[in-house]
């Protein structure tokens, strides 16, 4: 190795979801919502000839429409690019102690890859037997919790109570709710961040919004917590958020029908494929998101998605301990659950 090596950061990245370049497959395998933008986004695009110009560094128009909608003030909201970009400034930001960071051993993949990047030592508490999280494990003394509400990838959602819970025993620290799949049926944290000042409350158009494509998410709390992150962003990129982001957000959130209609499909659907599912001796968590975590007490999670892909549907398997005879199959449209369904019967 040549020695400038040795004062390279070295890091295991996130490995993200597989997005193939084949055509005309099922894909079931990153959460995706399969509904696509409101045609009022769509129709947005054409003010995009002001691309020459730079954006908005405070992208005032998206943070205003989205504090509105949420009740909120301004200087309540930060946006970034995808809630994996809030996240990773919120960890820069806030995790600074030394003291360890606290999350689940089952949950988002990311999360101790940011730690290991931003050198923030953690612990990975682990879920119990039915992959609950046991909110009095993060009664002791720590550097900062976070924890997705709905969490991922098994979809369960704790209520308000456990946030609360989890909040009483950790006022000296920040605590983030990733609520990255709320809107598929969890309960928000967001009307607590008046009550608690170290509450971080952070979502994405990736899911319910449908629109994984422009990368938009946004963290609500605090004004001072929002103040200290927006410090952070400056102090990286300035135009971390895009014009085609900031213009077309904008609308989403101004179609708010489309968005729970599209919402509500992706609920009914899963209810759906999880009863069928059920009947064909899989079983999965009850799920608050768009995605069911399933396993079967015969068949090999792993043969399923390999069986699955070579019937180019796309599904996501974890080659990791305690989740790895579970497969995470994102909601998709009707018709092509309907298809995994007819593969699933003949496997069985
Ligand atoms: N949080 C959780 C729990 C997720 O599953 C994801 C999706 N990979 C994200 C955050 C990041 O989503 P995005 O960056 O697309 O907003």
């Amino acid at each position: 190795m040549a020695s400038w090596e040795d004062n390279v950061r070295k890091v295991v990245p996130y490995v993200p979801g597989e997005q193939p370049k084949e055509k005309n497959i099922i894909k079931l395998n990153t959460n995706e919502n399969p509904y696509g933008p409101s045609k009022r986004v769509l129709e947005k695009a054409v003010e995009l000839e002001k691309l020459k110009l730079y954006p908005d560094p405070a992208a005032s128009e998206l943070v205003e429409t989205i504090a509105n909608y949420h009740g909120l003030n301004n200087n309540q909201v930060f946006v970034g690019v995808g809630s994996d970009d809030v996240l990773a400034m919120a960890f820069m930001t806030f995790f600074n102690s030394g003291k360890k960071l606290l999350f689940p051993d089952i949950t988002y993949s990311f999360y101790d890859v940011w730690a290991e990047l931003f050198n923030i030592p953690y612990e990975q508490i682990p879920v119990d037997c039915d992959f609950r999280i046991k909110a009095a494990d993060y009664y002791k003394d720590n550097g900062g919790v976070i924890f997705p509400n709905p969490n991922a990838p098994t979809g369960i959602a704790e209520p308000l109570s456990f946030v609360r819970d989890i909040l009483d025993h950790n006022k000296d620290v920040i605590v983030i709710v990733d609520e990255a799949y709320v809107d598929f049926g969890g309960e928000s944290a967001l009307p607590l961040i008046d009550e608690y000042d170290n509450l971080l409350v952070v979502r994405t158009y990736s899911k319910s919004r449908s629109m994984a494509g422009l990368r938009i998410g946004y963290a609500m709390g605090n004004e001072r917590l929002i103040k200290y992150l927006n410090d952070v962003k400056y102090s990286y990129n300035s135009y971390t958020m895009n014009m085609p982001s900031i213009i077309l957000g904008k609308e989403s959130i101004l179609d708010d029908e489309y968005f729970k209609e599209t919402v509500n499909k992706v609920i009914d659907t899963r209810e759906w494929f999880k009863g069928e599912i059920e009947k064909l001796g899989f079983s999965c968590p009850p799920s608050a998101a768009n995605f069911l975590f399933m396993t079967h007490s015969r068949l090999s999670a792993k043969e399923i998605f390999e069986t699955a892909k070579a019937n180019k549907i796309y599904v996501r398997y974890f080659n990791k301990p305690r989740i790895d005879n579970h497969l995470r199959v994102t909601i998709g449209t009707r018709e092509e659950m309907e298809t995994f369904l007819e593969l699933l019967k003949s496997i069985v």
